[in-house]
């Protein structure tokens, strides 16, 4: 599930590379869009896409929402806002923008630099949830880190 944060560490091709390295072990693994994730329209689908990430692993809000529930892990990496439960909520500045449903799968991975805030300034209590790891770091260093474990384990 990718965000802003991926797009500062211009850390797309490192997501790829873990992402093939899944995928040729047998994982399926899906891209989960949302909307605004990022700074711009369609700002995911450009980065992703310069890392040539095929078409048919993108998943928008509406196809992948549902799929969450079933799933074992979501990698999210340097997203915040759009994966906030507070939009669920009353009275915050996110309330009622749909959200990616990352709280629903059964364990959560989160890369992103420290616990602060995303665009709209809400704190974030998924990253304090039991099913939730944080990896606190820099996108593209952790997932090269990420690759270079997976590629000595499968
Ligand atoms: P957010 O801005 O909510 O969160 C991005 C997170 O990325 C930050 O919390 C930051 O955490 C982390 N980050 C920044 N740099 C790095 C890095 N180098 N490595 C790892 N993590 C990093 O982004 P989202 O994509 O979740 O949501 C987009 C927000 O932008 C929404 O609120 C949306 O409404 C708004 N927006 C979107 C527009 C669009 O058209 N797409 C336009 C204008 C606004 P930390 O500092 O801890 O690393």
């Amino acid at each position: 599930m990718p965000g802003y944060g991926l797009a500062v560490a211009q850390g797309q091709y490192a997501l790829q590379e873990a992402a093939e390295l899944l995928r040729k072990a047998g994982v399926g693994v899906s891209y989960a869009i949302h909307p605004v994730a990022g700074r711009m329209p369609g700002h995911m689908n450009v980065l992703l896409a310069e890392a040539n990430v095929p078409y048919d692993m993108l998943k928008d809000l509406d196809e992948i929402n549902d799929e969450f529930q079933n799933t074992d892990v979501v990698l999210v990496v340097g997203a915040n806002d759009v994966i906030n439960p507070a939009a669920r909520e009353k009275g915050n500045p996110l309330s009622g923008m749909p959200i990616l449903d990352v709280d629903k799968a059964r364990s959560i991975i989160i890369i992103k630099r420290s616990l602060s805030p995303g665009f709209a300034g809400v704190d974030n209590e998924l990253f304090y949830d039991s099913k939730t790891m944080m990896i606190f770091g820099d996108a593209k260093e952790m997932l090269v880190k990420i690759s270079s474990a997976l590629k000595e384990e499968i």
